[in-house]
């Protein structure tokens, strides 16, 4: 699995995907650029959220708000006081660590263990294996699971409670080492705020420190009202926003699955109070729906609710999927109460209450959230679309089996030869399709070439002109994922690649 992580990584540098920020600089840690076919991808992702959002739904509206916010709203937002992560350094290696994830690592340690026996336990005892009932009854499972649960629980109870010592004590008594250099040697556990600062104005004038947002919904928060005045929106309804977040995370590893600049789609959606938890269900259910909907495989999702929840929320799940590395979280889904507004109605000293018109009163409205990132859902999408496949003949070929909606390219025309006319030919059918929908044209190298290449960025279909074009107007379609080839007709290639590839 780590191999396998290892080569659509490259894969993705290699094919103009995702490229190492400031490379020739030697990178710049957790950041990441998007390449030319990656963009493409990118956009077609939040196209296809921002559209199932604001199209599907007549109530939810979007909006783009700047980054740069008045740093107050920081402080109602709790951000500037809370938004920390437990920070420890190992004195030898002068690495600096999140104290939560090394545990959580610890936590996945004990699980790989069991997993290991069962594993050994299935080889062993063939196709007779029962494996549920040798979880539930294995000594050796048993203990590592004991060990694993009381952990957990330790770790649960530590992070709640905001206990940086208890952190710390857990590292210490789980024995656990740096990585780097295998030794136990650890400062003590501190807060880190995640935030990354700025200075807006001269100094001269006073400079003022701001932050770069490390999420989009406070800019949704404070435009409510702007929107639901101005769009005459009634209760319940949505704001949706596309946008960059920054934040100063620790651990740079794991690709584009954690970095320091990402961008986020989220959506809050104002209900009436008391109806909060009956719209968290609802958005929670339409949501991993959405996912499931692009064919990804529903069963590389699962919903992780949480038990321990913050203050101001009275719930909240989120959607993890099974990336090379485990099933991680990329989408969170919140009932947030009225916390937001209340704290800015309290620190900005303005009303930002809804009149309800059915109920006759005014309220500050409740805010269910929904909130994605763009980079771990580019990261899901590749990851399981990634696959090398051995051909009859011994060939073998790389093969993105992106959701054809999703894919950069939609179709590649090719000439067979570059000469007769062909390439003319070729091009006439590239002007007559690219206005709706992206499609290129390839002429280098052999023709099983230009097939590869376009499978490996994913394209659903490859169109080959050859001499018989010339005659009848037809053309070879070849299928990205079967590889199946048929003879169409030039008129109806828009016809058959559109109905496959719009969203
Ligand atoms: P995590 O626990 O993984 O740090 P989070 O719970 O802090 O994530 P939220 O604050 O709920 O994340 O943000 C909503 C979404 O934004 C996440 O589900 C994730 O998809 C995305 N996201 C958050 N932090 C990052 C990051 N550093 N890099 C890429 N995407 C991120």
């Amino acid at each position: 699995q780590e191999d396998q992580f290892k080569k659509i990584v490259s894969h993705a540098k290699e094919y103009g995907f995702v490229f190492p920020s400031s490379e020739i600089y030697d990178g710049l840690s957790a950041v990441y650029d998007y390449g030319q076919n990656g963009v493409e991808l990118k956009n077609n992702i939040k196209r296809y959220w921002w559209d199932s959002m604001t199209l599907l739904h007549d109530n939810i509206v979007g909006i783009d708000s700047a980054i740069f916010m008045h740093p107050t709203i920081w402080k109602a937002s709790g951000h500037v006081d809370a938004f920390n992560d437990p920070l420890i350094d190992n004195k030898d290696s002068k690495k600096r660590y999140r104290a939560d994830v090394l545990i959580e690592e610890q936590i996945a340690k004990y699980d790989d263990k069991i997993e290991k026996e069962v594993a050994k336990a299935a080889k062993r005892f063939g196709d007779s294996f029962d494996a549920e009932l040798f979880r539930q009854t294995n000594p050796r499972v048993l203990e590592h699971k004991a060990k694993r649960d009381a952990l957990h629980e330790r770790f649960a109870q530590a992070m709640n409670d905001n206990d940086l010592d208890a952190l710390r004590q857990i590292i210490i008594d789980e024995e656990i080492v740096d990585p780097i250099s295998g030794t136990k040697n650890w400062t003590e556990v501190r807060q880190f705020n995640l935030m990354f600062r700025t200075e807006m104005g001269s100094t001269a004038d006073g400079a003022m420190t701001v932050y770069l947002r490390p999420e989009t919904a406070q800019g949704i928060f404070v435009n409510y009202l702007n929107v639901q005045k101005t769009g005459r929106m009634r209760i319940p309804f949505g704001i949706a926003q596309i946008g960059k977040a920054f934040r100063n995370e620790i651990v740079a590893r794991q690709f584009i699955f954690r970095m320091r600049e990402f961008e986020q789609m989220e959506m809050q959606f104002f209900v009436r109070p008391g109806q909060e938890l009956e719209w968290f269900k609802n958005w929670k259910e339409t949501r991993l729906k959405w996912h499931k909907a692009l064919g990804l495989g529903d069963a590389k999702y699962r919903y992780h609710d949480h038990e321990k929840l913050a203050h101001y929320a009275n719930a909240a799940t989120d959607i993890e999927f099974e990336m090379p590395f485990g099933f991680k979280e990329v989408e969170g889904i919140h009932s947030r109460t009225n916390f937001d507004l209340s704290q800015h109605e309290k620190f900005s000293g303005k009303k930002i209450q809804y009149f309800d018109p059915e109920l006759n009163e005014s309220y500050t409205p409740y805010v269910i959230e929904t909130s994605i990132g763009v980079d771990r859902m580019f990261l899901s999408v590749l990851c399981s679309s990634y696959e090398e496949q051995e051909l009859e003949g011994g060939d073998k070929r790389v093969v993105l089996h992106l959701p054809p909606a999703l894919a950069p390219v939609k179709c590649a025309v090719m000439p067979l030869v570059r000469k007769d006319g062909l390439p003319e030919k070729a091009r006439e059918i590239v002007n007559d399709l690219k206005f709706d929908f992206p499609t290129h044209y390839e002429e280098k190298d052999s023709i099983g070439k230009r097939y590869r290449r376009q499978d490996a960025i994913g394209t659903p279909f490859c169109v080959t002109v050859d001499h018989q074009t010339l005659e009848d107007n037809t053309v070879t379609l070849r299928e990205r994922d079967s590889m199946e080839q048929k003879r169409v007709k030039v008129e109806d290639l828009h016809r058959l690649i559109h109905d496959t590839v719009s969203i």
